[in-house]
This record gives C-alpha cells, structure tokens and sequence, in this order.
C-alpha cells in the first residue's frame, strides 16, 4: 500500500482570501470544541481573527485597486491623457482622480482614474491639484459629474464584497 500513498495526496485547492478567514475561524471552532464555548469570545480568540481578517483585507483592498488601475490605463491605452505619449512599464501610472480615502468607493473605480506618464502624474498632477482638477472638468465633463455624485458614498465594504470587486475587474 506505500506506494499508493503519493496517490492519495489531496488536490491542493487555492482559497480566497474569504474562504481562508472561514477556515481560519472554523479552526478555532474546532478547537473550542473540547473547551467551553466561551473560548471562541476570549479577547485573545477574537484578537487573532481579527487580526488574520484585518491582514487579508488589507490585501484584497490593494490587490482590488491594482485590477482596478490596470482596467484604467486598459481603457485609455496606455496613454498619457495629459500629453498624449504613449506610456509603458514604470512611467504607466494610473492616478486617482479624486483623492480617496478609506471607505469611499471611488478608491476601487476605474472611471476615478486616469492614465498618465510618470511627469504629469508626478510633477504636474500631484503639484497642481488645483489646475488639474480644472483641467480634467473641462476635459471629461461627464466623467466629472458622474464622480461628484459617487464620492458621497461611503460604503462598509466586506471581504466578500471585495472579492465580487477583484472577480468583477478580472474579466
Ligand atoms: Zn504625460
């Protein structure tokens, strides 16, 4: 029978960051099993989960917003919307058009951004920020007003809701 062992090898299975969390708490069920139910509730019980949790959504987030970026300079062909040269590699940027922060959905929109060089992106949009803006009104006026209206949302996103997100942007 030794040497069928090798057969016997489960298929390694990639989880989503979702998924992993699950297991992450399942295991820790598991482990209460043979302890009050209490243990699950202990400070440090619930410390590492939301740890492990915090770890991975912090990773979705970035890899979300990666995918994200990617789509945005997809769509303006990797060409600098400012001067028009055609970018590739480390002078692709891809910058947020308005500045987010951490709840505000336009963080993981690609229409929030913009294909520029490393130059615009740098030395005139960051240094700039109000002539920019002027600049991207009068340039995409409807994307602008499609912004205004979405930057008001502020939403409570879930590791699963980043997932749908990162499924969403890979198509
Ligand atoms: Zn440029």
């Amino acid at each position: 029978m030794e040497q069928f062992k090798s057969f016997q090898k489960p298929i390694k299975v990639k989880l989503t960051p979702y998924e992993k969390v699950l297991k992450y708490a399942k295991k820790y069920q598991q482990d209460a099993k043979a302890k009050p139910l209490k243990y699950l509730r202990t400070k440090p019980v619930k410390a590492k989960i939301k740890k492990k949790s915090g770890k991975l959504l912090s990773k979705i987030r970035k890899e979300v917003e990666t995918l994200a970026k990617l789509k945005a300079k997809k769509r303006d062909n990797y060409i600098c919307q400012r001067c028009q040269k055609k970018v590739e590699g480390s002078n692709a940027h891809a910058s947020h058009i308005i500045p987010v922060s951490h709840g505000n959905v336009l963080r993981f929109n690609p229409r929030n951004m913009i294909c520029l060089c490393y130059h615009c992106h740098i030395n005139w949009w960051h240094k700039n920020p109000m002539e920019s803006a002027e600049w991207f009104k009068l340039v995409f006026p409807e994307v602008w007003e499609y912004l205004k209206k979405e930057k008001e949302k502020i939403v409570k996103f879930k590791l699963e809701d980043y997932q749908k997100m990162k499924d969403a942007l890979s198509k």
